[in-house]
């Protein structure tokens, strides 16, 4: 088994923007199947590197019965059409939000090996893809809420059992906006 721990928001690790991968060794091959490992004994439809605390852009996927991975993923949209339904985050144990998301995505990136691969998502598949491609970012679900619906995220992540509150909660307001934390240097 190299099922590993996962972690949970208000670690800092999954604010933190992860590296492109560079070598396409047995190291990456290994975190692939620890992701992998991890994300089926969870039963979780993705998982990427930063949960594990990994700073590397890798996640794998298990959407309607399709297993797989991506690596250095770059995601593509074809139109403007989008979907809203539940999603939930295994790094946000037991919560889900209706969370509004581009309904077709065309993922380009690499396997573990460095060959190029590429697929169309729709539905399931395109909602987990940007999900897991945000978390190479630094970006949490919860992030991509309107105010309201961050609002209700957040008192529920803080009333959470699993919740530790010595780890300051982070939220993006603008997941986009480049900016110093103290709001100086401009
Ligand atoms: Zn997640």
């Amino acid at each position: 088994m190299t099922v590993q721990p996962i972690r949970l928001f208000g670690d800092p690790v999954l604010r933190t923007p992860a590296d492109p991968v560079v070598d396409f060794d047995v190291e990456l091959r290994k975190l692939v199947a620890d992701l992998t490992d991890t994300m089926r004994e969870q039963n979780g439809a993705g998982l990427a590197a930063p949960q594990l605390g990994v700073g590397l852009r890798v996640f794998a996927f298990d959407v309607d019965d399709v297993l797989g991975h991506l690596v250095n993923p770059v995601l593509e949209f074809p139109d403007a059409e989008e979907q809203d339904g539940p999603e939930g985050c295994l790094s946000i144990p037991g919560l889900y939000f209706d969370t509004k998301r581009r309904q077709n995505v065309i993922a380009k990136g690499f396997n573990g090996y460095g060959d190029p691969v590429q697929f169309v998502g729709t539905g399931l598949m395109a909602r987990c893809v940007q999900h897991e491609t945000d978390h190479l970012d630094g970006v949490l679900f919860v992030d991509r809420l309107d105010p309201d619906g961050r609002k209700e995220a957040m008192k529920a992540i803080r009333q959470a059992d699993w919740y530790d509150p010595t780890t300051p909660p982070t939220v993006k307001l603008n997941p986009h906006a480049v900016g110093s934390p103290f709001g100086l240097g401009r």
